[in-house]
């Protein structure tokens, strides 16, 4: 091939790129904005009126915008509005728990349309992801609109494998190294496959575009999962593996752990633990601490001291800010100076500023976080088998 053919060749390619960019550009800043007239999205991307009005047809066409109201003239024609249409397409999001599955269905701004969590216990069979299969077309057919759905992400307790065909390790299934093909044998439409902890921080990012760096905590019923954000994205560390604090170890000849170990985070600061029951009421819990219970009142204190000291750990490796979500962050809310007072009292965090509040936003972060995953990957034009011009 002559090098002139060469570069016609990468001419034709690069001017195809720039016209897919150009359009994701226009489509994101109209999902940002909600609305705003082509007379905007010209003047805020610096486009040309043909590559907007393009770009506009082609995304009214798949029903992801649609003529909005009507502007006041300041001389001539009146502008019209092109409005984001949220509602087009849904997202559903699966969190697999050792004894239930959590499915959460949101719209493309991140809304839940409907959600519900069901009693399902983990293994790893056909019959298993059959179950959760028809359990996410019963949930997606709960919603009270139908709308076509983009896929189905599914969040593992448990970290994932580079290549994303096993769930390299999980404590909470007690497994290390289960295949995924088996899950994606039997469930429709699956796009995306995430730690859990790391889908729920996504979620955060996702809600927050001013939040750069943070980390992101969770605390769940058999213990304490994280991730790190840096620059706006999760940091994957070298094997996907970042931000097991739960197994920070607090007091070697602590508390057994259900990773075999002693004194981890997990160990005393699972809602397990808290409650002292295998499936936690967090409203039981508060309940009786409100009311005086001797008893909850002394497992409360021990729980924000191991919960402040873990902090203090985190905060002087990171020096960043710290985020607290899933079911119990509402519950912690009120108790959050106290918390940050607890991380304070360590001599060299005294004089820091501790930013650590809690992310009471989504009561299924995780669920959430992994359908939120598939809306980014949507909106970027870099979704499997979902790219704009199939559709
Ligand atoms: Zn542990």
């Amino acid at each position: 091939m002559s090098v002139v053919n060469e570069n016609y060749q990468e001419q034709a390619v690069s001017n195809m790129s720039v016209r897919r960019i150009n359009r994701v550009r226009v489509l994101k800043l109209l999902f940002r904005a909600g609305s705003l007239t082509q007379m905007d999205i010209k003047n805020q991307l610096g486009l040309s009126g043909p590559t907007v009005t393009q770009a506009l047809q082609f995304f009214t066409g798949l029903g992801l915008l649609r003529e909005g109201d009507e502007m006041p003239s300041s001389g001539g024609r009146r502008p019209r509005l092109i409005e984001f249409r949220y509602d087009a397409f849904y997202s559903a999001g699966v969190e697999i728990r050792h004894h239930h599955v959590d499915i959460q269905v949101i719209d493309l701004r991140g809304t839940v349309v409907v959600g519900k969590v069901y009693r399902l216990v983990f293994e790893n069979t056909a019959e298993y992801w059959q179950r959760v299969n028809a359990l996410i077309k019963q949930t997606v057919a709960a919603a009270p609109v139908p709308r076509p759905l983009l896929g189905v992400g599914i969040a593992f307790p448990g970290e994932i494998s580079v290549s994303k065909n096993m769930v390299s390790r999980s404590t909470v299934l007690a497994c290390r190294n289960i295949p995924l093909n088996i899950a994606r044998e039997n469930v429709e439409n699956v796009l995306s496959v995430e730690y859990g902890a790391s889908a729920a921080g996504f979620g955060v990012v996702w809600r927050e575009p001013s939040l750069q760096n943070a980390v992101y905590i969770v605390v769940t019923n058999s213990g304490v999962a994280g991730s790190v954000i840096v620059d706006n994205r999760i940091y994957r560390g070298t094997s996907n593996k970042p931000g097991a604090f739960g197994h920070i170890v607090l007091d070697p000849n602590g508390l057994p752990c259900f990773c075999g170990g002693r004194g981890c985070w997990s160990a005393y600061c699972s809602l397990r633990n808290l409650t002292q029951s295998e499936e936690p009421d967090l409203e039981r819990f508060f309940t009786e601490l409100r009311a005086g219970s001797q008893a909850h009142i002394r497992r409360w204190e021990d729980y924000l001291n191991r919960f402040a000291q873990a902090l203090a750990n985190i905060s002087l490796s990171f020096d960043t800010g710290i985020v607290i979500g899933g079911k119990l962050a509402p519950w912690l809310e009120p108790y959050m100076e106290d918390l940050r007072r607890r991380v304070a009292d360590y001599p060299v965090l005294s004089e820091e500023e501790l930013s650590i509040r809690t992310d009471t936003a989504s009561l299924s972060p995780i669920a959430e976080g992994v359908a939120l995953t598939l809306v980014s990957s949507f909106l970027d034009d870099n979704l499997e088998g979902r790219h704009f011009d199939d559709l």
